[in-house]
């Protein structure tokens, strides 16, 4: 097997070339997308293999300055694509100005082999070293770890292949004396720099996907408006709670909350001001639940709740302290008033359903709101219901 570094390049080039323009054809355009990040860093990998090799015939300085500032820009677009995926802040240091040091000292030491390659070939393995840092760091979040091992094994591999590449200069310069030299580091680093483009446009193509599946399950499962769950993701948890309360015996309550006059609301301040106003409401009643309580929009303007483990007294509590916090803080934002009426229910050992204690729960409400509103009430227990009328 002959393994001539000029045929690996050229190779190298029509690769990282179609794989740029599939990408570029193939992916919907999204600015703040990783892949589209990704991308950019292929087209300008394409550039500065065309760059340096041109600047063997022509302009040798402005040329290959040209190509190691599209090489070291092109893994800041690396980095800003990591980030995007990891849902990190870019590091401007890392991204932008190490490859600006890098293209600076090459473009000023041009004159001097050893010390712009060295430069060249330190800055990059720096750049892709860190990164493969970054990505194979254990995270105790969402963000999956398969395109994390992918993008940083890779990473990880040119770089000690470009590190190697910078030590070859360093110590021995005659042997590695153009890019194309063929020396087995340089061999070796142009079949794993191949191997490692499809391989990282995998690793982002699969973060493109867990991203654009994790967006799906967030639309298919919460209110656009609010984002709390939506009625059928709501009452699908709320199932699994009965259940487990059920098996275990354990109390569960079931509110029902419902905004007062928001008709007049909407009428009198305007639909946005509605909007507003859901959003305010949701918010403060996820911030006086717990963890493991369920909210859902379960219609317009009523929102239903599920406190696992919890007797009436903790649905009380929840409806205290966000009477409070809605007078307190919802209200001066809105800048108009705004009160709710709650129903609630607790499960107990008859009711098997969830639509039951739902049912309970909604008539409660409706006691509140024929009540005069602003309250909350208690439904009537099953057991109540059953015992019979005091005579007189
Ligand atoms: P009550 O105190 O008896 O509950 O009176 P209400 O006016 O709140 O009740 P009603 O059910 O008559 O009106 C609910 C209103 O909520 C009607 C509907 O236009 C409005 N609504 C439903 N969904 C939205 C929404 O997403 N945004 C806005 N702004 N209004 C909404
Ligand atoms: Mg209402
Ligand atoms: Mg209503």
């Amino acid at each position: 097997m002959n393994l001539d570094p000029q045929t690996l390049f050229f190779s190298l080039m029509i690769n990282v070339t179609l794989m740029s323009v599939a990408l570029t054809l193939g992916v919907r355009w999204d600015s703040r997308s990783g892949i589209r990040a990704w991308n950019v860093a292929l087209v300008l990998q394409a550039l500065a293999w065309a760059a340096l090799i041109a600047s063997y015939r022509a302009w040798p300085r402005s040329l290959a300055t040209v190509g190691v500032a599209c090489m070291v820009t092109g893994f800041g677009f690396v980095h800003v694509a990591a980030k995007a995926y990891l849902h990190e802040p870019v590091s401007r240091a890392w991204a932008w100005g190490l490859p600006a040091v890098v293209t600076l000292l090459h473009w000023l030491l041009f004159g001097d082999y050893v010390a712009r390659i060295a430069i060249t070939n330190a800055g990059l393995s720096l750049q892709m070293l860190w990164l493969a840092v970054v990505l194979l760091r254990p995270r105790p979040t969402s963000t999956s770890w398969r395109w994390r091992w992918l993008a940083g094994v890779a990473l990880a591999s040119s770089g000690l292949m470009v590190l190697g590449r910078f030590v070859l200069v360093v110590g021995w310069p005659e042997a590695y004396p153009r890019f194309d030299a063929a020396h087995w580091i340089n061999t070796l680093g142009l079949i794993i720099n191949n191997a490692n483009l499809t391989v990282g446009t995998l690793a982002f193509l699969l973060a493109h996907r867990d991203e654009a599946e994790r967006e799906l399950q967030r639309l298919a499962t919460t209110d656009g408006l609010t984002g709390v769950l939506n009625r059928r993701q709501w009452l699908a948890a709320g199932l699994d709670h009965l259940r487990l309360a059920e098996r275990h015996g354990q109390p569960l309550t079931v509110m029902m909350l419902d905004l007062d006059h928001f008709k007049r609301i909407n009428d009198n301040q305007g639909h946005a001001a509605g909007d507003r106003a859901l959003v305010q409401f949701s918010r403060a009643l996820q911030h006086v639940l717990r963890g493991p309580d369920l909210v859902g929009r379960y219609g317009g303007e009523e929102f239903c709740v599920l406190l696992p483990q919890s007797g009436l007294d903790a649905a009380e509590a929840v409806d205290r302290r966000l009477r409070e916090l809605v007078a307190r803080e919802v209200v001066p934002t809105l800048g108009f008033p705004l009160t709710f009426s709650a129903g609630v229910a607790l499960r107990d050992a008859g009711d098997a359903s969830l639509e039951r204690l739902m049912a309970s729960a909604d008539e409660a409400l409706y006691r509140a709101k024929a009540a005069g509103r602003n309250r909350l009430e208690r439904a009537v227990s099953r057991d109540a219901g059953r015992t019979p009328p005091t005579p007189g």
